[in-house]
């Protein structure tokens, strides 16, 4: 789930400075290591597709973020994995950050639906990724400016999430680690990591390990 920017918290980052590596490019003293495949573009259901809302201002395009931030939208773990189901919880988003928060847009760039359906969120995300850009959002306070968020429709602090879900994560991040040039096992952080939140659930927390791990095996494998 979303956070309002101003939201005060502990930072505890996983950000992890790795040694030299082979092949590898430093960053700032992060070494990141050069992924031997370039992961493909997965298919995103766009703005226009799922019939977003304009934004209330102009989006904000920045540089490339540093970490992904996994979310759960904390709504219901529905049974319906049809695209209609993932417009239909895209445009809850969107209505609960305009209209309760008061933001100009949804938060998040990205949204996975329980059907494993992937979204553009906030205006110009498609356009900023495939450029290797970031758009400015509103998911992780404090750390908006060099993070990228994407909500995966569900709560799920006792239950699992879906395989569709899982599997189209994986996909995502391999993505944006190939367009961003960021190494999963430092780059995928959960909400918690930086907020104070239960996002994105204990459950679906306790298995980001397991979607580093397949995030680098598509990269490095
Ligand atoms: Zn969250």
């Amino acid at each position: 789930m979303t956070a309002p920017e101003n939201f005060q918290h502990a930072r505890v980052s996983r950000r992890t400075i790795l040694g030299a590596t082979a092949g590898g490019v430093l960053l700032g003293g992060l070494t990141v290591p050069t992924a031997a495949h370039a992961a493909p573009a997965p298919r995103c259901y766009t703005r226009t597709e799922w019939s977003a809302r304009p934004p209330k201002s102009a989006t904000q395009v920045i540089g490339k973020p540093d970490h992904i931030v996994i979310h759960h939208t904390a709504s219901p773990n529905v049974t319906d994995y049809s695209l209609a189901a993932a417009y239909k919880v895209q445009h809850w988003i969107q209505d609960l950050h305009m209209d309760t928060n008061g933001w100009i847009d949804i938060g998040n760039q990205l949204t996975i639906s329980r059907g494993g359906f992937l979204m553009e969120g906030r205006s110009k995300s498609l356009s900023a990724i495939n450029n290797g850009q970031n758009v400015l959002g509103a998911q992780t306070a404090n750390h908006n400016s060099h993070t990228i968020g994407i909500e995966h429709e569900g709560i799920y602090v006792s239950q699992d999430v879906t395989v569709a879900l899982f599997d189209m994560s994986v996909l995502t991040c391999a993505w944006l680690c190939t367009k961003y040039g960021l190494d999963p096992h430092a780059a995928i952080v959960g909400h918690r990591d930086y907020n104070t939140t239960q996002c994105p659930g204990d459950v679906f927390y306790a298995r980001l390990p397991e979607l580093r791990d397949r995030v680098a095996a598509v990269l490095f494998g």
